[in-house]
């Protein structure tokens, strides 16, 4: 037996706060002024920078964001928004919050991002929006996606929560487009605890995201006040937008030694791989991911529970997975979605598994996880 159970637990994610940001924390505690404020708004101008200019707001969640997006579209009851299967719950549960209908395009085998001959193919008449998931932060397509878009007239809220730092032709994602939703949740590149933003393609938009965040809201002069749209308390704190400030001032360390962790996966796994145990890498893309999530496809013979349980209590790791699919949760099942409607989705939903990614990781810790999965996998 090895002793590998006696190294120290190698999660899949892991926060990294530093000293500074901690400190600031303390100062805005002492401040006198802790929930929305000035660090709101720098931070707000920092992303704005970051995403070429472009209005951003902050809130506190990456899901009242999405919702507030479909709000600002215009999106209700009577209309179709198609999505991915494989997400977060999060992506599809908006779509029915603001009264609309999810529709489910299944996935492309090899990116496990929605495929978007399958979106085009599920439009009709009632669609209104589309919410692509940028899943691991490999985008979709963008130029095909965007045709689709224009040519039939449909809004995009781009869910690139897991996106931040991702690109396509060189270009940030979130720095064009239409409205580009993330989050700052714990296990995002990035972090404020919980948190997202929004990028807006101007300042109606903006000020239209203002008053959905705040109970529809609009003040002037001292004490002018009136409320003419139904808004929600989403807004973030200055408590959190600090640790806001102190992550973006390493988003560009963050986003390159997580590409060359990725790499350093690849380079470990090696070409046989695939073929030795009959699991699935990513695509290996150096490009455009800012690699949120490093997930390989398990091979049939292999149940995940056994495996995650054998790489935690063999090998002292976590192992997550990214995503059951959306449409077999009762509440889906229940607005008449059932098993075999996205094969791909629910064979990928059964069999994924997300390895340690964070931007604390080292080389050594990618090849202890690659040794394990490789015993596991009789490699
Ligand atoms: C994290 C995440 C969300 C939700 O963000 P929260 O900040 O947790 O509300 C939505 N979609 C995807 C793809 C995510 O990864």
């Amino acid at each position: 037996m090895t002793t590998t159970a006696q190294l120290p637990f190698l999660p899949f994610s892991r926060p990294t706060i530093d000293e500074a940001t901690i400190e600031a924390v303390g100062q805005v505690l002492r401040s006198g002024w802790i929930t929305s404020g000035p660090k709101v708004q720098a931070l707000e101008a920092q992303l704005s920078d970051y995403f070429g200019g472009r209005p951003v707001r902050t809130f506190n969640s990456g899901t009242c964001t999405m919702e507030i997006a479909l709000r600002i579209a215009g999106i209700g009851a009577g209309d179709e928004v198609i999505t991915t299967p494989v997400s977060w719950v999060a992506t599809a549960n908006v779509i029915i919050e603001v009264g609309a209908t999810p529709v489910f395009a299944d996935i492309d085998p090899s990116t496990r991002n929605i495929d978007l001959d399958k979106l085009e193919a599920a439009i009709t008449p009632r669609t209104k929006a589309i919410i692509p998931v940028y899943l691991s932060g490999l985008p979709v397509d963008m130029d095909r996606l965007y045709a689709i878009a224009n040519k039939h007239k449909l809004r995009v809220v781009e869910d690139a929560a897991q996106a931040i730092g991702s690109t396509w032709r060189g270009q940030r994602i979130g720095a064009f487009g239409d409205m580009v939703s993330f989050s700052f949740q714990a296990n995002k590149n990035i972090t404020t605890g919980e948190g997202g933003c929004l990028v807006l393609n101007n300042a109606d938009e903006a000020r239209l995201a203002e008053k959905y965040r705040l109970q529809g809201v609009t003040r002037s002069g001292f004490d002018g006040i009136d409320v003419d749209v139904l808004g929600g308390k989403y807004n973030m704190t200055d408590i959190t937008a600090v640790i806001g400030l102190g992550q973006m001032a390493h988003i560009d360390t963050i986003t390159s030694h997580r590409k060359a962790l990725a790499q350093h996966y690849f380079h470990c796994f090696g070409a046989d791989f695939e073929a030795n145990t009959g699991a699935q890498l990513p695509v290996a893309d150096t490009e455009n991911s800012n690699w949120h999530l490093f997930q390989i496809i398990l091979p049939e013979r292999i149940k995940r529970a056994d495996f995650m349980a054998q790489m935690l209590q063999q090998h002292n790791i976590g192992i997550g997975f990214h995503y059951a699919p959306i449409h077999l949760f009762t509440l889906y099942r229940e607005r008449g979605f059932t098993e075999g409607m996205f094969p791909v989705a629910e064979r990928i939903g059964r069999q994924t598994v997300t390895l340690p990614m964070f931007s604390a990781m080292t080389k050594a810790d990618v090849e202890r996880a690659v040794g394990a999965v490789k015993s596991m996998l009789g490699e």
